[in-house]
């Protein structure tokens, strides 16, 4: 990688300005998912012991009106936090001001503070989210140097990150971006071959970018979940009541002549007529389906395809579930592409994409990933191949 990380700074005694990402699901103020927190203890780790004053910041949810502040507040990320590095964590309930700026002055070398969700400043005009130059360069007048460990926000051009790092001398990765940026990044640009991705989720629309990116880069592109019966349906398949963007007929049938072949769809299908967690009446072909079912997985036939084609990869590349996992019935697709994943002995598996991570996790094939993205929208946007706001304010080598 040829970015900065925190190996290559001097740390001791410096007030460290860390943007992180604790931007994690809650459920009446308790963390229901703390993998973006454990994932970021690291670079905090690093920063602390050799003696770098830590200063922690991050958004959390929406914030857009006064209100919603008290469903936002990270004091419960910040203890959660001291509980997982058994160390004091400051928690400074402010984004700006006297408290703030008293209590950074005060920090010792070794010492963490953590202040307010940025987006507290999005209540008077979204001054963090649209990057107010005056906000950004207020927090980077707070420390010596900028470390971004946040890849969940990389894809956005923020006060807290973009905004910090036009008024620094220097910003640098942390372990996470890092990590984020050699497999994901690595995937896209240098992939060890054969290459396969796997694409599934509920719309092609969401999609389009990055199934056309990684035509270009990846050896076999299967396409799963709800995304593939709009590539059915453009093939002159009837696909009956199942999700199918109309209006993306013509790319789909574009995106299947650029493929050339590349493109895998699923063989069969598991059909009902409602979209419940009732058994799937029948499997089967897309041809056995009637005009008022549709269908909320693959099959068995298509798993088997699928995993005979991951067999041989180098690189996978996962992103989407293969249909409608959070009901048992509709999980069976998605469980057998984590099962043929976890088989693979020597590839780098990558998992991007919210909902997939979730199933990943939720079905216990965590551990056997290479990586799994903690960025939904962020890991997307990487595989379309743009460029992240958030890794090109990092100083190169
Ligand atoms: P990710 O967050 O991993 O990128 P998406 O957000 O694109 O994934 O899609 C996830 C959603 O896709 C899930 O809620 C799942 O229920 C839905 N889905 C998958 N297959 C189907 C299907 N056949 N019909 C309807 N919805 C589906
Ligand atoms: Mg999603």
């Amino acid at each position: 990688m040829n970015k900065k990380t925190v190996r290559d700074i001097e740390v001791s005694g410096k007030k460290v300005l860390i943007r992180v990402d604790f931007n994690v699901p809650m459920q009446d103020g308790e963390i229901t998912d703390e993998n973006r927190i454990v994932e970021a203890l690291p670079t905090i780790k690093y920063i602390v012991d050799n003696g770098g004053r830590a200063i922690l910041f991050s958004h959390l949810g929406r914030v857009a009106s006064a209100e919603d502040k008290k469903d936002a507040t990270l004091a419960p990320v910040a203890k959660r936090l001291q509980e997982l590095l058994q160390k004091e964590v400051k928690f400074v309930p402010e984004t700006r001001g006297q408290v703030l700026e008293e209590a950074i002055a005060n920090l010792k070398d070794g010492e963490i503070l953590m202040f307010e969700n940025t987006r507290f400043e999005d209540i008077e005009g979204k001054k963090e989210s649209k990057n107010n130059p005056e906000l950004g360069k207020y927090w980077a007048s707070l420390g010596d140097v900028f470390v971004n460990d946040a890849f969940g926000t990389a894809h956005r051009a923020h006060a807290s990150n973009a905004g910090i790092a036009a008024n620094i001398k220097e910003t640098v990765a942390g372990f996470l971006l890092e990590k984020e940026i050699k497999f994901i990044g690595g995937a896209v640009s240098n992939p060890k071959r054969p290459f396969v991705a796997i694409l599934g989720g509920a719309k092609v629309s969401d999609k389009i970018e990055v199934i056309s990116n990684l035509l270009n880069v990846a050896d076999k592109v299967i396409i799963g979940g709800g995304m593939a019966y709009t590539f059915l349906k453009a093939q002159g398949f009837e696909v009956g009541t199942s999700l199918c963007e109309i209006e993306k007929l013509d790319l789909a049938k574009e995106l299947l002549e650029k493929a050339d072949g590349k493109i895998v769809l699923p063989v069969d299908f598991r059909f009902t007529k409602k979209f419940e967690n009732e058994p799937a009446s029948h499997v089967g072909p897309i041809t056995d389906i009637k005009a008022d079912e549709m269908s909320l997985d693959i099959g068995p036939k298509s798993v088997e395809l699928f995993a005979e084609i991951l067999a041989t990869a180098k690189t996978v590349v996962w992103n989407g579930p293969m249909g409608v996992f959070e009901m048992s019935n509709y999980a069976h697709g998605t469980i057998g592409v984590c099962e043929a994943i976890a088989n693979l002995k020597s590839a780098t598996t990558i998992v991007g994409g919210g909902d997939s991570a979730a199933a990943a996790i939720q079905f216990g094939y965590a551990s056997k990933f290479t990586h799994i993205s903690t960025g939904g929208g962020a890991s997307l946007e990487y595989l379309e191949g743009k460029l992240l706001p958030g890794i090109e304010i990092v100083a190169n080598k």
